[in-house]
């Protein structure tokens, strides 16, 4: 008998499961609205253009070295990556106090931040948003933070329960971290409004809680990079510390890359310098360093003006395809005078709609229609396309009526 004899059987992954069920289904019908990454019109995964300009320079260039990278990853790529969610006139860079490290994505970033928290912060509770995405969690669990819940989406509007956030922040003990996401909240596609976010910094600031930003889709919400950053950047400027976990999966369309950064803004250059040397004994007994090639092409679009020109034309065209889908969708489901309202497809912000359709009315669409969603009702806009919105319009209807 092997050692490993009783290991019992996982679950599959909530969010990846919806795939693998997906591929096994032999329907020419079937419909993966479940997995958050961008897909054509034609559904097929899309390459930038300006990634393979990038790459192809990088595989050009003959003096282009395989070496490791240090700890902390490509130093021209983690300025710019700060540039780019804080901006060029930030206080924070012009200031010189901040310290970021290039890491394994999005999630890479937060755990190494959640990590980092875990040892030299005096606070050890993070507070999150219901619901949020599944993995976040789990994240900060395994970093050894304890995990406890903040009010964020309210079901009978489809909207933001700002109310509740306000008194569940109130109620946080001084210090606590609060987990925030930058913009395009995911699953449910709400974003406070630029008052609401002022008033929530009022509250972290005079609470001394510390705010740590999940940006995951900085220009896909809007189609705009600046726009998009503004929760981050209200904060930065402000004065006050903070950290920011950015990803570049969605932005550049880098997935499986896995390249993003973690930065740590503190108040003043000495402490940054003793975070950032903090951060490295974090990050070296993980995975020693980060990879090289994702890094690599990021740096090479955002030094080059031409090639961040064409990366944020198509960006833009990501973003306004989304866009259109959702406008298509809520006019398929006006037509149909299916039941309930539908304003939210074209309020809600992001990759995501939050639905409202429960996770019944899930297994309904699943069953008869062949389309595949998380139980929670989010449907990635992403992964739609004009021929197939009457389909899922059909089905929504069918599912509550
Ligand atoms: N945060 C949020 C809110 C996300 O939606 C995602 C991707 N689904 C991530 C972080 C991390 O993604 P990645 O590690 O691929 O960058």
């Amino acid at each position: 008998a092997s050692v490993f004899q009783n290991v019992a059987q996982a679950p599959e992954d909530p969010i990846l499961g919806v795939t693998v069920a997906f591929n096994k289904d032999p329907s020419p019908l079937k419909l993966n609205l479940g997995v958050g990454a961008y897909r054509t019109e034609e559904g097929k995964p899309l390459v930038l253009n300006v990634v393979r300009r990038a790459e192809q320079l990088l595989v050009n260039d003959l003096y282009r070295k395989k070496e490791y990278l240090p700890i902390t990853g490509l130093s021209d790529f983690n300025k710019l990556s700060a540039k780019l969610i804080l901006g060029s006139e930030s206080p924070a860079i012009l200031e010189n106090r901040l310290a970021t490290a290039q890491c394994l994505s999005g999630t890479g970033s937060l755990r190494v931040g959640a990590e980092f928290l875990t040892k030299h912060y005096h606070q050890r509770t993070i507070y999150i948003p219901v619901p949020t995405w599944g993995n976040h969690p789990k994240i900060f669990m395994m970093a050894g933070l304890s995990v406890k819940t903040y009010r964020y989406y309210d079901p009978t509007t489809h909207g933001l329960n700002f109310k509740g956030l306000l008194e569940d922040l109130s109620a946080a003990p001084n210090g606590a971290i609060v987990l925030l996401h930058a913009c395009a909240h995911n699953p449910t596609g709400v974003d406070p409004t630029q008052d609401q976010w002022e008033h929530i910094r009022q509250l972290i600031r005079s609470k001394n809680l510390l705010p740590f930003f999940d940006s995951a889709y900085q220009g896909f919400a809007s189609g705009s990079l600046d726009t998009d950053a503004q929760s981050v950047r209200m904060f930065v400027a402000d004065g006050g510390d903070c950290l920011v976990a950015q990803s570049y999966a969605k932005n550049m369309g880098l997935y499986g890359e896995r390249v993003g950064a973690l930065t740590i803004v503190c108040k003043t250059t000495d402490v940054a310098r003793k975070v950032e040397s903090q951060m490295k004994l974090v990050i070296r007994p993980m995975y020693s360093n980060p990879p090289i090639h994702g890094a690599s092409i990021v740096t090479t679009i955002l030094k080059d003006r031409n090639m961040f020109y064409e990366w944020k034309l198509e960006l833009k065209a990501m973003a306004d395809r989304i866009i259109s889908m959702r406008r298509q969708l809520y006019d398929a489901v006006s037509a149909r005078g299916t039941p309930g309202t539908w304003n939210h497809i074209i309020k809600q912000i992001g990759m995501f709609t939050f639905t409202g359709l429960n996770s019944k009315q899930v297994s309904f669409m699943t069953s008869e229609y062949h389309i595949y969603l998380t139980s929670d009702g989010r449907i990635s806009m992403a992964g739609l396309s004009s021929d197939k919105v009457p389909h899922l319009a059909d089905a929504i209807h069918a599912a509550v009526t």
